[in-house]
């Protein structure tokens, strides 16, 4: 059997696989994967709501769907986009699974082989998968407190003429925490139409922000209609679910529309009544409150660990919002040889590396604070502490 030439480029997720090194020590504390806390799962609303959908509408619930989407649904997406600035009707809307469906029907839009996709240095590991069956080239810009290095991103621009589309995670990204500022936003819009390219926004933590004002997000900015905008229920409701967004011009989400047919022919119909039906019975803004309240608390005390027991040599990110910070060794660490000592400790972590579309930066870390209890995060961070300490 011969097998596609794409496959040769696919690589497994390397949280993936640090999660089975670590599912294969029981009780080992967790700070890889990128999971929301178990105790935020609205398990009793959720059942509720799912009784009742079963009794009212059981027939639907569990019978194909539009491949568009739950049109109940859609329309509350128009209105969350409207609270946003978004101009959008139903047109703007696609109902994905979960916004890696995507993040992956993006590259499927925009993409062939050999064109190059322009991410952040690091960017959203997931992205990279789903963009690499494409067999594209990748080409990282560098980032600092407020976002990419657009003057880097013009120099790439100015001598690659296969670049196709731009990826970001503007607000508290995946992986370090980080946010775009404003003037970063607008010069990103103003480059990318100078260049006619395509900005793919992914949003899953935008509305999970602990301190200072919301910024607009890049879609809000848009005035021309070239920034596709991903959401997610997955961080603010249930991840297991699997309900996604895209907002996007209608003559693109028609597009999407026929990837989606091809794909998996519609969302989970069931999934996408809970998550209308959660929005009919219950307060959204409430839950987000609930999260931000628990992760600002792990996001602290995180934070506080790792300044008191951490090398002074190591640097770490300063998350207003999200599920993740990032952490940068002394040159010459390897922090994928660390996690194999620190599993011997039952505690782990995802080595940066892989992040980086380009390769390198084997001195950083990504740590995730959403998943651990409290208790969890002193032990685990002052194991680390102790371990970082005696390494270097
Ligand atoms: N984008 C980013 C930046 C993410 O961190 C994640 C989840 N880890 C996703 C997309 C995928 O989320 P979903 O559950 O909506 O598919």
């Amino acid at each position: 059997m011969k097998l596609s030439t794409r496959l040769s480029v696919m690589k497994p997720s390397a949280i993936r696989e640090t999660g089975k090194q670590i599912a294969a020590r029981p009780g080992c504390m967790s700070f890889a994967a990128g999971l929301p806390s178990p105790q935020l799962i609205p398990v009793e609303k959720v059942r509720k709501i799912t009784d009742k959908i079963l009794k009212k509408k059981g027939a639907i619930a569990l019978q194909y769907g539009p491949t568009k989407g739950h049109e109940p649904l859609i329309e509350k997406i128009v209105k969350i986009m409207e609270e946003k600035n978004v101009t959008a009707t139903r047109e703007n809307i696609q109902i994905t699974t979960g916004s890696q469906q995507a993040i992956f029907f993006s590259a499927m839009m925009f993409v062939n082989k050999g064109d190059t996709v322009i991410t952040e240095n690091p960017s959203y590991l997931g992205a990279l998968a789903a963009f690499r069956p494409f067999e594209c080239n990748f080409k990282g810009i560098d980032v600092d407190e407020d976002g990419m290095k657009l003057d880097e991103l013009e120099a790439v621009l100015e001598k690659d003429n296969n670049v196709k589309m731009i990826y970001v995670v503007p607000n508290f990204s995946n992986p370090t925490g980080r946010t775009w500022s404003l003037e970063r936003r607008k010069k990103l819009l103003e480059i990318a139409g100078e260049y006619d390219l395509p900005i793919v926004e992914d949003n899953p933590y935008g509305e999970i922000r602990f301190e200072g004002e919301d910024i607009p997000t890049i879609k809000a900015l848009d005035k021309e209609n070239r920034v596709i905008y991903l959401g997610s229920f997955s961080k603010i409701f249930c991840a297991g679910l699997r309900v996604g967004w895209i907002c996007a011009d209608k003559n693109l989400i028609n597009k999407y529309e026929i990837m989606k047919q091809g794909a998996d022919l519609q969302s989970n119909q069931l999934a996408q009544m809970q998550v209308d039906e959660f929005l009919n019975e219950y307060d959204m803004e409430e839950q987000i409150k609930e999260i931000i309240k628990v992760y600002k608390v792990k996001r602290d005390l995180m934070c506080r660990l790792i300044d008191e027991k951490f090398p002074k040599t190591v640097k770490r990110t300063d998350p207003k919002g999200g599920m993740f910070l990032w952490i940068e060794f002394p040159n010459g660490v390897d922090a994928s040889k660390l996690l194999q000592k620190a599993l011997e400790l039952n505690v782990g972590f995802v080595p940066g590396g892989p992040f980086y579309p380009n390769g390198g930066h084997e001195n950083t870390v990504r740590l995730n604070y959403s998943n651990m209890s409290q208790e969890q995060i002193v032990e685990g961070i002052g194991l680390l502490g102790e371990l970082f300490s005696r390494e270097f």
